[in-house]
């Protein structure tokens, strides 16, 4: 914005600090530049109405959770918003999840059909109220309400929808809630039957869910609340924060929310309606994101009654639309640092800011946990969490977002970036950007650049990329890279050893499959049946791993791949931690979540073939963890120093790399530093060895980081001539 103030040299000074040093709550100040102007003579303040510019630099607020003066306004008795679960100002309330087009005002959005009642008007136009221009403001008069329905889509009748619904909350029954950003399945927290019976129904596997709390206090009798975290419970963007259990807490049926995991994601209540739920006895709400398995989140009211007709008893719904659903913000903090798994609601789409400027640029993502990346300036925003793009109503969801945001931000690509895979939904939706130059980024290299990206980091750096799977140039499937790489070309540094998929992405949800492929890639045909838990407890007989040496021999349907991913899902497997998986990562999450807790620095042996590019012999640490097994080692134990394996293995390997090439800066990325241990042991050892460490704190390091480096490297790639698409560059 443009201030033109007259006063004393003092006292423009002191204005100016008072602005830098306090700004308002939703207030970022990137920059600020003063110039001298000539005195006018100004005798009030006044706000000026703001010339239409030919390009739009709006940026545009993410959803904001209810502000305390919000909160204060809803429980005053005396107050006209009293208990009114819609209430907000210009510090608080739905932003980005409204808004149709811009200019940002109240007909662009959906509140446009609410037209403001004559208090709520006076508000709006008067610049010293807290809601002058606050595009949802609403009261009882003339804004939203809720309603509770039946799953027969009956009205439940009562003079208090909400009362109500914490009853039918406590009593058992699972209601859906119309959000933020979308619907939330919710049951008690403290019932175990509920959720059991929601786990059933919604058919999640073993997946965690998230739960909402009414406080700090009620949260500390489950979990560990670090400074760090809570802040982060309480910042104005209340994401899902995973806690630490403290302790199996018999009232909250902790072991069913989270089965087999040391954390519990939390948050904290964010809409005026979440308040009002927990002002009547309620401690502890289950509430996962509504949508049927792997579709995203619902968001229309008609949907809902069709969509979750089988998931939820009651609805508790309102008709102020959510016109783009965001879903929950997932963090972990590591080592006191912010980690994203998911950045969607309160985050998006609050923009990267950038070291450099930029063309403008929308990259596509990746297929799984895609988000877009829209880059412009020295800005890249990031758009809120899509999902992963194996369903249709999901690729609607992507197509409407790539539609939407070059819209609002009125930014039109000049080039599209997209993975390297040929069979990504992305890959396919960037053919059709007809007229603009394509750029296919290989996956590994874009997980590098969006943390250098975010790093402010421009030159050559030593990358590594941990990851399940990504498409390699080679047409194989990579995943433990080193690269030596700035935003235009990278150089493979070294990388495991290739190890077959045996049924390919079936080997993804089987890791059971990979375990008995390591094996036979460590020992043969004989490997040690009865020391090994994966033979004991997996169901797995010696017909089952028959048939799979069988389809490696024979080379059906056994694509290599060298993922980091793969090679803790085999261990994990091996290691009869989990042998069959029910959601993405699980395998390698519960070999983790068993580590022993001491570290006493010991790992197994390793080696790698000393060539050009060095693979890491993978079948040597197979060994080391079977020759524990075989002297009764406690599996905790063997998943400890199997961590510590990688950690000193990355670390010498960044060594040998940093002696060929004088390379001193390494970045972390991938979805396996998603991995505590493994985060924080990196960091740890390579700075103990004096290497400048940097990783993601702005972007999720899993895929749902990759389109920001696709951005940054298709906006420095550069065409052959007259081309109009290209392969971000390789060097060999
Ligand atoms: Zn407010
Ligand atoms: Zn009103
Ligand atoms: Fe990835």
């Amino acid at each position: 914005m443009e201030i033109e103030a007259e006063g004393t040299k003092e006292s423009l000074q002191g204005f100016q600090d008072e602005i830098t040093n306090n700004p308002p709550l939703l207030a970022t100040i990137l920059d600020i530049s003063t110039e001298n102007k000539k005195i006018q003579g100004f005798t009030r303040f006044e706000i000026v109405k703001s010339l239409r510019e030919k390009t739009r630099k709006t940026l545009i607020s993410p959803d904001v959770s209810v502000c305390d003066d919000c909160i204060t306004e809803m429980n005053d008795p005396g107050n006209r918003r009293y208990n009114y679960p819609f209430i907000n100002c210009t510090n608080c309330g739905p932003r980005y999840s409204i808004i149709m087009d811009v200019p940002y005002d109240r007909q662009m959005t959906s509140m446009a059909d609410f037209k403001l009642c004559d208090s709520c008007q006076a508000e709006y136009t008067n610049p010293l109220d807290r809601r002058f221009h606050a595009q949802p403001n609403a009261c009882y008069d003339c804004g939203p309400k809720v309603q509770l329905f039946d799953s027969e889509k009956r009205e439940v009748p009562t003079d208090n929808c909400i009362r109500k619904a914490v009853q039918l909350l406590q009593q058992g029954h699972c209601v859906a809630i119309k959000g933020l950003g979308g619907y939330h399945l919710a049951v008690d927290a403290t019932n175990r039957d509920a959720v059991q019976k929601l786990r059933r129904v919604k058919n999640r596997g073993a997946k965690p869910f998230a739960v909402m709390a009414d406080s700090t206090e009620s949260i500390r009798r489950f979990a560990d609340i670090s400074e760090g975290e809570k802040k982060l419970l309480t910042s104005f963007q209340k994401p899902v924060v995973l806690l630490k259990k403290n302790s199996a807490d018999s009232e909250t049926a902790l072991s069913e929310i989270a089965p087999r995991n040391k954390t519990i994601g939390v948050m904290l209540p964010y809409t005026p309606l979440h308040c009002l739920l927990f002002q009547y006895e309620l401690k502890v709400l289950v509430m996962t994101s509504a949508n049927k398995k792997s579709e995203p989140i619902v968001i229309d009211n008609e949907d809902a009654f069709t969509t979750l007709s089988e998931l939820a008893d009651f609805f508790l719904i309102n008709n102020r639309d959510i016109y783009l659903r965001s879903d929950d913000s997932v963090i972990r903090q590591v080592c006191e640092k912010t980690c994203f798994l998911r950045r969607s609601r309160g985050y998006a789409p609050t923009p990267v800011v950038l070291a450099k400027q930029y063309p403008p640029v929308l990259a596509l993502g990746g297929e799984l946990k895609n988000t877009l990346c829209l880059l412009n300036g020295d800005k890249a925003i990031i758009s809120q969490h899509i999902g992963d793009l194996d369903n249709p109503k999901a690729h609607d969801f992507f197509e409407m977002t790539a539609g939407h945001l070059t819209k609002i931000f009125d930014v039109t690509p000049e080039r599209v970036a997209h993975d390297l895979h040929p069979d990504y939904l992305s890959t396919i939706h960037a053919r059709k950007h007809i007229g603009v130059p394509v750029v296919a980024v290989q996956h590994h290299h874009a997980h590098i650049a969006s943390c250098m990206a975010e790093n402010h980091l421009n030159e050559k750096v030593i990358g590594i990329a941990l990851d399940g799977t990504g498409f390699g140039d080679d047409g194989r499937l990579w995943g433990s890279e080193m690269m030596v790489c700035d935003y235009r070309e990278y150089q493979r540094a070294a990388h495991l050893s290739y190890f077959p998929m045996p049924g390919g992405e079936v080997a993804i949800k089987e890791p059971w499959r990979l375990g008995i492929s390591l094996l036979y890639q460590a020992f043969g045909k004989e490997f040690p049946v009865e020391k090994i838990p994966l033979f004991r407890n997996a169901g797995v007989d010696g017909k089952k791993a028959d048939f799979i040496l069988q389809m490696i021999d024979k080379k059906i349907n056994s694509p290599e791949t060298s993922g980091m991913g793969r090679f803790f899902d085999g261990i994990s497997a091996i290691l009869g931690v989990r042998e069959t998986i029910s959601f993405e990562g699980q395998a390698a999450i519960e070999l983790e979540m068993i580590a022993c807790e001491e570290d006493n620095l010991s790992h197994y042996d390793y080696s790698w073939d000393e060539d050009e590019m060095i693979s890491v012999d993978a079948a040597m640490i197979v060994k080391g963890v079977v020759a524990d097994l075989l002297l009764n080692e406690d599996i905790s134990v063997i998943s400890r120093k199997f961590h510590t394996t990688i950690i000193y293995l990355y670390s010498d390997l960044c060594g040998v790399v940093r002696d060929k090439t004088g390379l001193n800066k390494v970045t972390l990325s991938g979805g396996v530093f998603q991995n505590g241990i493994l985060l924080e042991g990196f960091v740890k050892r390579l700075e103990g060895l004096g290497f400048d460490v940097y990783t993601h704190q702005q972007v999720p390091t899993n895929d749902g980081g990759i389109a920001l480096g696709q951005a940054i490297i298709a906006a420095e790639a550069e065409f052959p001539d007259k081309s109009d698409s290209c392969v971000a560059h390789h060097l060999t």
